[in-house]
């Protein structure tokens, strides 16, 4: 089934348990800044009713009804091209969030790790987790991904840490009807908005942290969760938040610290406990399909900040000059870049774990994950310095509502002929919106901090092949044996003609 906005935005009244700013939240839907996110989330809902999105977002399952497409298991280069295709579509429109990106993506990752549990173990997960996914879809439910634990000191694994062993989830009861589950998850975004929360380690375990080893999905109004939202990054909303803060006021606060207080999980939601071997296999999948999601996410925020920078350096009247346009260059190279990374890594998918899933070529979606954010603070800095210092002390829509002050503003505050001030502060406060602390820190640490993204970019490339091609043309021998350089022709190959040797000695440095 594809529910109506109105049948999702019913679903969220569930009595869950939500707090913002120190107050306890009545109704996420009218709550003032909660309902920004809200708002924009149910874009998920609008989508897929629309004629012209409608091929992208709906498909149907074996018994032939609609469903959404992001809740089914991409198996095909094409079905991650077509995975890619919803989420920019929906991050341009929406510009934030994008409700079912997170949980499609535990979801896809339950997937291979419960094929690839159920082949080496002989358990039955694939089917459950086959069972949850029917669920899901046929109730068209909103989810999102729990993953990132609190963690405490980085350098102890779960089992060891010090204070107390509730730093990251674990089971602490296995009851004959299912498991309670005590910890919290921190940084999870599209929380106010979803429905459902699945849950997975963010990291991999040893034997003593068995009881870390655990993945299952429960609703937001589950007895004992408990959600904590960040604090919002405007306090404005309406056409002031709009006026004020565009993009982020549109997606505040989306986050949640998520406190599971022994929360009672069924085992038919129960998709690892205990298993504590496959917890990398399940931390790599959601960090491959997650890290798809991150680089189209940041193709719609690249393609406005690019956007912004000309427009700001056209209102300021500065676009022909060189050095701004060498910078414009550099940050549509880097926005281009991160598109094509992301649809290069669906092209050439994974499909080692588990049969018939396909995930994105690790080495790709990395590259493109650390491209955006190793240059997103350059991007800030072209976009900030070809804006000028307005795109910090810009005046607010307050002061621009006001009849006493506006004519100056107006007057003053204007730069090129033709260009409204009006339109010229909308576009500094979009700049200062953008190049504030939440985007920054978002586009390091969302999808894993850069750290992560090296690791798995160490651990993938195809290190045999770059020496190879080093020792051939260092002509160390040990490249013959390589399938790709030891077959590759070479100039030795062509008959030529002895060397002059009547010559002067041939100079150290041409030899
Ligand atoms: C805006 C935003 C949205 C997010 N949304 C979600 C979401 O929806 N779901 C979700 O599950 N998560 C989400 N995250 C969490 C995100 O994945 C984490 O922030 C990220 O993985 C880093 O973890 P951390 O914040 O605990 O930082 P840390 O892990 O404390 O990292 C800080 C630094 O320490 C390094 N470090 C950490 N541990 C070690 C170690 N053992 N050895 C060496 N170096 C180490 C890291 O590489 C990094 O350089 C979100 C984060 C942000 C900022």
């Amino acid at each position: 089934m594809i529910r109506t906005v109105a049948q999702y935005l019913d679903s969220l009244n569930d009595g869950r348990e939500m707090w913002c700013m120190g107050e306890k939240v009545k109704d996420v839907r009218t709550h003032p800044t909660l309902s920004g996110i809200i708002r924009t989330a149910a874009l998920d809902y609008v989508l897929p009713h629309h004629p012209e999105y409608r091929h992208l977002f709906v498909t149907r399952n074996a018994a032939g009804e609609d469903v959404n497409f992001l809740l089914t298991a991409p198996r095909t280069a094409e079905d991650l091209l077509r995975r890619r295709e919803c989420f920019i579509t929906a991050m341009r429109t929406g510009g934030g969030v994008l409700l079912h990106c997170m949980g499609a993506d535990a979801l896809a990752a339950f997937t291979v790790t419960a094929n690839v549990m159920d082949k080496e173990l002989g358990t039955e997960y694939g089917a459950r987790v086959e069972n949850y996914r029917q669920l899901l879809m046929r109730q068209d439910l909103g989810i999102t991904g729990a993953i990132t634990d609190v963690k405490g000191d980085r350098s102890l694994r779960p089992s060891q840490q010090k204070q107390h062993p509730d730093y990251y989830l674990r089971v602490v009861d296995r009851q004959k009807d299912g498991i309670v589950v005590r910890g919290a998850k921190v940084h999870i975004s599209a929380s106010p908005c979803a429905n459902e929360l699945l849950c997975s380690p963010c990291r991999t375990h040893g034997e003593a942290d068995k009881d870390y080893a655990l993945a299952f999905a429960v609703p937001c109004n589950a007895p004992g969760v408990k959600m904590l939202a960040v604090e919002p990054v405007s306090r404005t909303y309406g056409d002031e938040g709009r006026f004020d803060y565009p993009k982020t006021s549109a997606t505040q606060p989306t986050e949640c610290l998520i406190v599971f207080d022994d929360v009672f999980v069924p085992w038919e939601r129960v998709f690892m406990c205990g298993e504590w071997q496959y917890s990398r296999t399940l931390a790599y999948a959601f960090a491959s399909y997650h890290r798809l999601f991150g680089t189209c996410k940041m193709v719609g925020k690249l393609e406005a900040m690019t956007g912004a920078a000309a427009l700001a350096a056209e209102y300021n009247g500065v676009e022909h000059a060189d050095h701004i346009r060498k910078k414009l260059a550099w940050m549509a190279m880097i926005t281009h870049m991160v598109f094509e990374l992301g649809k290069a890594a669906c092209l050439d998918p994974v499909t080692e774990f588990g049969h018939d899933v396909a995930m994105p070529n690790r080495m790709s979606i990395n590259a493109a994950k650390f491209t955006f954010a190793s240059n997103f603070h350059q991007m800030c800095q072209h976009m900030q310095d070809i804006a000028g210092g307005l795109c910090t002390t810009v005046p607010t829509y307050r002061d621009w509502q006001n009849p006493d002050i506006q004519p100056y503003i107006d007057k003053y505050l204007g730069a090129k002929a033709g260009v409204s001030t009006e339109d010229r502060l909308r576009v500094m406060r979009l700049i200062k919106d953008m190049t504030g602390n939440y985007w920054q820190i978002d586009t390091i640490h969302g999808e894993g901090s850069m750290a992560a993204q090296q690791m798995f970019l160490y651990g993938s490339a195809d290190w045999d092949k770059l020496k190879a091609a080093a020792r051939r043309a260092a002509h160390i021998d040990g490249w013959q044996q390589h399938p790709l350089y030891g077959q590759l022709l070479s100039s030795d190959m062509v008959d030529m003609p002895a060397v002059d040797a009547s010559y002067g000695s041939v100079p150290e440095t041409a030899k």
